[in-house]
């Protein structure tokens, strides 16, 4: 069996590390030949518009898949007319457009924040009489980590975040002043089989997703089975093959939905310990065929990522418990570099060690 990954980063990395113990073999394509996957497997090196690499990246290969979600969809669509591609162009599709993301949420009577498209000064105007103070202005299309947004909180903000963000192809929404920020990952196989990981909570910083906590420690029963019963929509609705995940705003007991990746997502790093079948063997069981493995909690698990430096691997090591995941990437502000996974059952000693790694991960180890 042989997988080709459309993107070679960490995820695309983890993927193929989970996959290796299955004997599945792959292949990458991605346009910087120092992406992070050329260490440990076959890389094709060029940009999305050479047809001749994506050709012999294609060959003898019995499965597509992709990692990165802003890969352009013409390059899928010429993947999918040659090889089977999951998951659903669809679901990518809608993924990179915010504004088809929230259309499908709403189709489907899942609650999302107020929102409206916005292609001019007019629309944001219009929306934030409508909407009130504050909002969130964003670009439709390739925005991640908390990049091309911005939040508006007064009519004087207006017009700058609008000219900022490049005036047109924006959605705006409203601000929802959540509790806590939820994510849950879904994972349906090709006869539309399905399982769930628990609902986990997650603390972003400046828009980059700092820790994940399973299960999520603020999320009730009925919460969890509501996140759990959207994501179970989102996936009948895109006939969906592999791996998705759904972010969700927790405010006054409600659920509201931020947006979906059609892919392995950061807030399934835990699984790899903490969980008896992580996300990236999930995922290729379901693209391959293979029967699902079961999700189940292997303890309370916490995942930090570690974001724009390289902590000493003897202190993050030191803490008993810790596993360390360095993804081979150089280290430059606000990049992922690698993340930190903590599984226990003793609740004390799973804070103090969370809050050490904390310490080292940040940089603030005294
Ligand atoms: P996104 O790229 O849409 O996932 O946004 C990154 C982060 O910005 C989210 O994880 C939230 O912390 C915050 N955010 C995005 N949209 C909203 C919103 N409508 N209201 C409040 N916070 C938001």
């Amino acid at each position: 069996m042989r997988v080709g990954v459309l993107g070679g980063g960490q995820l695309g990395r983890m993927l193929a590390l989970a996959g290796y113990q299955l004997g599945v073999e792959f292949r990458f394509f991605d346009p910087h030949s120092g992406a992070p996957v050329g260490q440990i497997g076959q890389l094709v090196a060029a940009n999305y518009d050479d047809e001749a690499a994506l050709e012999r990246f294609l060959t003898d290969i019995d499965v597509v898949t992709y990692e990165f979600e802003s890969i352009p969809l013409s390059v899928v669509e010429f993947a999918a007319e040659r090889v089977r591609v999951y998951p659903p162009i669809r679901a990518l599709a809608t993924a990179q457009d915010r504004l088809l993301e929230k259309r499908l949420f709403e189709a489907l009577g899942i609650p999302t924040p107020e929102f409206a498209s916005v292609d001019a000064l007019e629309d944001l105007e219009n929306a934030v009489k409508r909407m009130g103070f504050p909002v969130v202005l964003k670009t439709r299309r390739l925005g991640y980590d908390g990049k091309g947004q911005a939040v508006v909180r007064t009519a004087s903000e207006i017009e700058p975040a609008w000219k900022a963000l490049g005036k047109t192809g924006l959605i705006v929404e409203q601000f929802i002043p959540f509790e806590h920020e939820l994510s849950v990952i879904g994972v349906r196989g090709l006869e539309g089989r399905e399982v769930f990981y628990p609902v986990v909570q997650n603390v972003h910083r400046e828009g980059i997703l700092r820790r994940s906590t399973a299960p999520a420690p603020n999320a009730t029963p009925e919460m969890s089975a509501l996140a759990i019963d959207n994501c179970r929509k989102l996936m009948t609705e895109l006939d969906y093959v592999g791996v998705l995940a759904l972010e969700l705003f927790a405010v006054d007991g409600r659920l509201v939905a931020n947006e979906i990746a059609p892919r392995v997502h950061n807030s399934g790093h835990w699984t790899i310990e903490g969980s008896e079948t992580s996300q990236f063997e999930n995922h290729l069981r379901a693209i391959l065929g293979l029967p699902l493995g079961t999700t189940a909690l292997r303890g309370q698990t916490v995942m930090l990522n570690i974001i724009g430096h390289i902590p000493a691997r003897e202190a993050v090591l030191a803490v008993e418990g810790a596993h360390l995941h360095l993804y081979g990437k150089a280290p430059t502000e606000k990049r992922k570099v690698g993340h930190v996974t903590l599984v226990g059952t003793h609740p004390e000693a799973m804070e103090w060690c969370t809050r050490e790694l904390e310490r080292i991960v940040t940089g603030n180890a005294g």
